[in-house]
């Protein structure tokens, strides 16, 4: 174990992850600073599918880091289980027609490593899960009774309420923050306005703009975030619990009686703006809540109330990254797809490796080293 106790963090990014590593890092008596381009979740985690899973098959240590990941939630979630915005109503995944094989496979795959997983006929989802217009389904579902969603702006300001009665500092609107290093080391923060903040160590959490925010320290990162948009519905009722995986839409259950909706066939028609901004056509927004309404019990009119585009956070490499930069030592980053799942777990290790300097072993693959 490492002999310095880092006593005051500056983390960037008041995203998920940068909201539950500061929580935790308070949680163990440090001092923290949380400063973040605008408001919290103003990014990916302000419009995030945010289900809970780690259904399909990637990498051993990611497949653990996930389910580490859902074991945090099912501990927040057993302390109050009526929370509107974490819910464990499981999973429903189905693919397109002819394309029966390849479900099974899943199915089998997921067996094999133990996820909870069970394949149904069109006519036995209704006693799996309710809510659901089974004639959506060609041949065959998954169902994952383990997985859950959660509303990531809800979890933010729930997390942030321990933030301000551990003591926590926020800084709102710091613009593009970046990171100071004196002798090789990181000494703090500096604003886009010039106002510094020292610190012992420093946490780079600014979701798809991470690598932006290393390739002045001289570390890259490679960056493979897609445009993506998130839909929320007006409320609606129904009984659905599942996240719904489909070929043509992906729905989960939203605070308020109202739905969220994703997918990735629309992406081709959003046009990115020379200032940074994104618009799709209302059409496409619409088209993709009629395909949502199709797969729910009763179809009712689903109407999209607002929706939000911009870059989802995903590595070059599709695996996290997680952990100390070897070239700028206190300085640590945190860039990962699937964050919402990942958001506990992460916060949790990152805090401990950033305090006591013992490097986690569920970390070992996914350190920021691996591109240099
Ligand atoms: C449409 C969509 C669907 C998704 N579905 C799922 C899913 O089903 N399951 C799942 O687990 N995950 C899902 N994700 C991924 C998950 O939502 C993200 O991985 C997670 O929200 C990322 O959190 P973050 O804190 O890393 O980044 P963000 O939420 O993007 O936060 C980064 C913050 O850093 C700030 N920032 C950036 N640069 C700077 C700077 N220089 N100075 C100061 N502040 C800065 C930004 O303003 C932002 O507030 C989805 C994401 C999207 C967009």
């Amino acid at each position: 174990m490492s002999s310095t106790v880092t006593k005051h963090v500056a983390v960037i990014g008041g995203g998920i992850l940068g909201v539950s590593t500061a929580v935790h890092l308070l949680r163990q008596g440090a001092t923290v600073t949380l400063l973040t381009e605008q408001g919290l979740a103003s990014e990916a985690s302000g419009r995030s599918l945010s289900w809970l899973n780690s259904a399909g098959e990637r990498s051993t240590p990611y497949h653990q880091l996930r389910m580490a990941g859902v074991d945090r939630y099912r501990t927040l979630f057993a302390a109050d289980p009526n929370r509107e915005w974490l819910q464990f109503g499981g999973g429903l995944m189905w693919n397109s027609a002819g394309q029966s094989e390849v479900t099974k496979a899943r199915h089998a795959y997921e067996t094999s490593i133990g996820y909870d997983s069970r394949l149904l006929a069109p006519e036995e989802i209704a006693s799996a899960t309710p809510g659901i217009d089974a004639s959506a389904v060609p041949e065959n579902a998954i169902f994952n009774p383990g997985e859950g969603w959660v509303s990531l702006p809800d979890l933010v300001n729930f997390l942030m309420e321990e933030f301000h009665a551990l003591g926590g500092r926020l800084v709102l609107n710091a613009g593009k923050a970046s990171v100071m290093v004196d002798g090789g080391r990181a000494t703090g923060v500096e604003t886009a306005g010039g106002a510094t903040y020292p610190a012992d160590a420093v946490l780079v959490a600014c979701g798809a703009a991470t690598p932006a925010v290393v390739r002045p320290l001289g570390v890259e990162i490679p960056n493979g975030s897609p445009v993506s948009m998130l839909v929320v519905t007006k409320p609606v009722e129904h009984q659905v619990a599942a996240v719904m995986n489909t070929p043509r839409a992906a729905v989960r259950p939203n605070p308020g009686n109202t739905f969220a909706l994703d997918h990735d066939w629309y992406e081709e028609h959003i046009t990115e703006h020379a200032d940074g901004s994104f618009t799709i056509p209302d059409d496409v927004v619409q088209e993709l809540a009629d395909e949502s309404s199709r797969l729910i019990a009763g179809n009712p009119e689903l109407k999209p109330a607002s929706w939000k585009i911009g870059y989802k956070p995903i590595p070059g490499d599709g695996e996290p990254v997680f952990g100390e930069l070897g070239q700028v030592p206190g300085c640590f980053v945190a860039f990962t797809h699937s964050g919402a799942t990942l958001g506990l777990i992460a916060g949790e290790l990152l805090s401990g490796e950033i305090l006591t300097g013992d490097k986690h072993p569920m970390f070992a693959t996914f350190r920021p080293g691996r591109f240099s």
